[in-house]
């Protein structure tokens, strides 16, 4: 149950990543997994507004926010939802409605 609260400013000019889960690449650099929002350094919540602590998100401020675009991002490959409320605060050029990878049904 999260309020539908939006963003104070429309757009976000240095949006790094918050994710759900962290995977470390060849290189040893940590990389965000599953569910990544929009977050910008200095903020304790996500762009969307979700609280960091209380959702379990982990701060990648190595990691921008549109690195995490599974079109054009080097850092997509183990993320699984975009909120598409950051995703459209950030003003991505593409997919700015939103996307989401479907697990196949069994
Ligand atoms: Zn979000």
């Amino acid at each position: 149950m999260s309020p539908s609260r939006r963003p104070a400013r429309p757009t976000v000019t240095s949006g790094k990543v918050a994710a759900r889960d962290t995977w470390v690449d060849d290189d040893g650099i940590r990389k965000p997994a599953g569910e990544v929002h929009a977050w910008e350094p200095g903020q304790n919540q996500t762009v969307c507004g979700l609280p960091l602590a209380r959702a379990g998100l982990v701060r990648f401020p190595h990691v921008a926010f549109a690195d995490t675009d599974p079109l054009t991002g080097g850092s997509a490959d183990a993320v699984r939802w975009v909120c598409p409320k950051c995703a459209a605060a950030s003003g991505r050029p593409r997919g700015s409605r939103g996307w989401e990878r479907r697990d196949p049904r069994p």
